[in-house]
């Protein structure tokens, strides 16, 4: 356990699946060699496979506190970037020729499954999930890494690799049950989301939390009473764990998204919420219904003209609120570079 711990909330009903978050993620953090198809911060269609493919049956992690067996997630598993010969389709001076990618059609890449979710009309539906590392209260990452190159601070809880002692085994990859560790092939290391560590030692939220246009992702400490986890996860007790039963711990917590009914054979509104509640619950566990209840039970107090603070929190009018003690701009502090990630420009 560390002192304390930084810990971010993501509600899933206000997220809208733009993939900002993942470009500002890309833009400050993974632009050097060997990072082109590594995206710290991924967003998904759910349901539906992920990223990597099918991430949620590799394994890893821990059952009764032992450590589970875990697979290697492959580059095409995470979806590398296609490859286009503009030259063909805009130089060579065929009028039929089209921009397609190189070696014949893809099966698979990062977001292959955008939108498409399950059920059949009128009643099908889906959600995003984003997701980034869960800087663990107890990282798997970490307990098979034999070269003890990652780290979990003391002072906040985030989980670092220590790229100069790594050398590449990837046993934390096999290991993370959310496979959200890279292999930079090019520098022989593993990757991964520093929880912005540059940026919050300054007193400035996370790139993906601070440009994240429908104010999803609330950032502080776990044991800060006047702050927006604190109460979203210990007090109102609205955001959950994502797969709590891999055993690790995780530090990033949901709200749950609520969904409207389902319509019967004539086209009314049935009393069941469109999403399956028993899908929320295989990823976010057996007190979906009571925060999906709580969350209603708040909404119509506030459509109701009544006071509702935990409404309030989560709709977050006064944005920079959603950072806690982070909620400096990044105009005011010294430029934000990597003090742990080698040799970023
Ligand atoms: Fe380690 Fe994976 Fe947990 Fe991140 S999510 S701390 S990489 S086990
Ligand atoms: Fe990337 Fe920072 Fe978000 Fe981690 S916390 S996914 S490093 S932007
Ligand atoms: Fe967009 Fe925010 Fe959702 Fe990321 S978390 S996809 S930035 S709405």
């Amino acid at each position: 356990m560390s002192k304390r711990q930084i810990a971010m909330v993501m509600d899933l009903n206000k997220c809208v699946g733009c993939h900002t978050c993942s470009v500002a993620c890309k833009r400050l953090w993974t632009r050097r060699e060997g990072m082109q198809a590594m995206w710290w911060n991924t967003v998904n269609t759910q349901p539906g496979q992920g990223t990597p493919r099918a991430w949620e049956q590799m394994g890893g992690g821990f059952r009764d506190g032992v450590a589970q067996p875990g697979e290697l997630p492959t580059a095409g598993e995470f979806g590398e970037a296609w490859e286009y010969d503009f030259d063909e389709a805009f130089r060579a001076g065929r009028p039929d020729a089209v921009l397609a990618p190189k070696g014949g059609d893809p099966e698979w890449g990062p977001n292959w499954e955008e939108d498409q979710g399950a059920g059949a009309y009128p009643n099908s539906y889906y959600f995003y999930l984003p997701r980034i590392c869960n800087h663990c209260t107890h990282p798997a990452c970490l307990e098979a890494c034999p070269r003890e190159a990652i780290e979990k601070r003391d002072e906040d809880g985030i989980v670092l690799v220590n790229e100069d002692r790594c050398r590449g085994y990837r046993y934390c990859m096999e290991a993370c049950p959310y496979k959200k560790i890279y292999f930079n092939a090019s520098q022989g290391v593993a990757q991964k989301c520093i929880f912005c560590l540059p940026r919050l030692e300054q007193g400035v939220t996370t790139a993906c939390a601070r440009q994240c246009p429908g104010r999803v992702r609330f950032v502080g400490f776990l044991d800060d009473p006047a702050g927006p986890i604190h109460k979203l996860v210990n007090h109102y007790r609205v955001a959950l764990p994502l797969h709590a039963e891999y055993g690790t711990q995780p530090n990033v917590f949901y709200v749950p998204p609520l969904s409207p009914p389902k319509l019967d054979a004539k086209g009314n509104p049935s009393g069941e919420p469109r999403i399956p509640t028993e899908y929320l619950e295989s990823l976010f566990g057996p007190r979906v219904r009571e925060v999906l209840a709580t969350l209603e039970k708040e909404r119509a107090r506030r459509r109701a003209g009544e006071t509702s603070e935990l409404m309030d929190l989560l709709i977050s009018r006064r944005w920079l609120d959603m950072f806690g003690p982070f909620d400096r701009h990044p105009r005011d502090v010294a430029p934000l570079r990597p003090s742990r990630a080698r040799g970023e420009a």
